[in-house]
């Protein structure tokens, strides 16, 4: 039965996987002599998906995965396809990766793990979600917040190198992000154009944590080389061991010269050539480029790790003076901090709790079926559900608002790129020798 794991207390769907039952379960028998019931949302969806032809038919065939309808066609990865879909209960829309376990090989499983244990551990607005993630026999389902506004990319490509200010409007995004996961020890390594997503409203999402890994500390040499040649820092190519955060702070030079020139610093035809261009540091800056962006690239764009700028001096530079940061940093969920001592307003965590609270009982989910998830599990449609009210909250609060550059003039004239169009750059995964 396609939606027998989604059974929830009173109704007859038996082979349970997730098990949305909570306390005030029935036996079979007593459910004989109960009156009819009055569903909640929830219950009504569970029923359907273990009763209604159509709703059984929809999971069968693929145009539903667990709590989701699935709708248009996004994108290919080199594993994946990513299809548009919303949540049944609370009509959010999310981005569905798919993929397939038959095509997946050890490597790629392991690459996968990773990737859903990293999402798992980030909660930040420049940095797309994981809400849920389901199983089938044959696939697995990444549920990701959606990006509806296209990558930095095809951005590019299509309507040529950003203004100065949406440069540092959207660096600065990708910048905030990069120090967050450098905060919790989590290095992305494949920080590249088309990686970098954005919402409708423009604010910048960094996604694909296939290639990333958690150090226990930043001093953690690594020996992989990941990620896509172009982007690559030499040490790279150049020593058998790396540190993690001056890689993705080299990958993220390379991403501001092409935010700002449209081009990429290192091009060769062949891969000799490029790493060739890459170990000798040879790339020239257009001299129309600003000054204060002209030195940031430098600082960033240097062969050896150990003399590059930390993220820290970057978000000190003067190229990003005039940024504003809109937002505080999001808590982790889901566990309250402990309020400070004396304070009888509520905190706005505590608020935001209560809401999710409010809506999660509106379409039926009760203090049981929480107390049963834990909402930790990514794999529990409850901590989807969860996630996707906890997301909502918080932009209602402005955590997706863009941070504003003072004095800013947009540049209206943007040129085509058209011999960079359709390069998109591939990433690679193999271990230095
Ligand atoms: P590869 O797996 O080879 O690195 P990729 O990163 O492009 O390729 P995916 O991450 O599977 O592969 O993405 C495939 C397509 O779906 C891309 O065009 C990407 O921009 C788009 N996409 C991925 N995640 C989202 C998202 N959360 N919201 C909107 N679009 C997305």
């Amino acid at each position: 039965m396609p939606g027998g794991q989604y059974q929830v207390a009173s109704i007859k769907c038996h082979h349970s996987l997730y098990s949305l039952t909570d306390s005030s379960d029935v036996g079979p028998e007593e459910e004989e002599a109960d009156p009819p019931l009055r569903l909640t949302p929830l219950q009504k969806l569970t029923v359907d998906m273990c009763k209604d032809e159509k709703t059984i038919k929809e999971l069968i065939i693929g145009r539903r995965v667990g709590f989701y309808k699935v709708r248009g066609e996004i994108g290919y990865g080199t594993f994946s396809r990513v299809k548009l879909a919303f949540h049944a209960l609370t009509r959010d829309k999310v981005a569905l990766k798919i993929l397939d376990r038959m095509r997946l090989d050890a490597q790629a499983q392991r690459l996968l793990s990773r990737e859903i244990s990293s999402m798992e551990s980030l909660q930040h607005p420049n940095v797309v979600r994981l809400y849920e993630v389901v199983e089938t026999p044959s696939r697995l389902y990444l549920v990701l917040e959606y990006a509806g506004g296209g990558d930095l990319h095809n951005r590019i490509c299509n309507e040529g190198k950003l203004s100065d200010s949406i440069s540092k409007i959207t660096f600065a995004q990708v910048l905030s992000a990069i120090k967050y996961m450098h905060n919790i020890n989590i290095i992305h390594r494949d920080l590249k154009a088309e990686n970098v997503l954005f919402t409708i409203s423009g604010c910048v999402k960094v996604a694909d944590f296939g290639f990333s890994t958690r150090v226990s500390n930043c001093n953690n040499a690594l020996d992989t080389f990941c990620g896509s040649p172009p982007y690559a820092a030499p040490e790279l190519f150049r020593d058998d061991c790396y540190l993690g955060p001056p890689v993705d702070i080299w990958a993220m030079g390379v991403l501001l010269f092409f935010m700002v020139t449209g081009t990429m610093p290192f091009r060769a035809e062949t891969m000799g050539k490029l790493r060739r261009c890459i170990m000798e540091c040879s790339y020239t800056v257009p001299p129309w480029v600003p000054g204060p962006c002209q030195r940031l690239i430098k600082g960033i764009l240097k062969a050896a790790p150990s003399e590059r700028y930390a993220v820290d001096q970057m978000l000190g530079c003067d190229w990003l003076l005039p940024v504003e940061f809109p937002w505080v940093l999001v808590p982790p969920e889901p566990a309250s901090p402990p309020q400070s001592p004396g304070s009888s307003e509520p905190s706005d965590q505590e608020e935001v709790e209560e809401e999710i609270r409010g809506s999660l009982e509106e379409l039926g989910v009760t203090v049981e079926h929480l107390r049963n998830n834990q909402l930790k599990d990514s794999r529990s449609p409850v901590t989807g559900l969860y996630r996707i009210l906890l997301h909502r909250a918080q932009k209602r609060r402005g955590c997706d608002c863009l941070p504003v550059v003072r004095g800013m003039v947009r540049d209206p004239k943007r040129e085509g790129l058209r011999a960079y169009r359709g390069l998109r750059h591939t990433s690679k995964f193999c271990v230095l020798s």
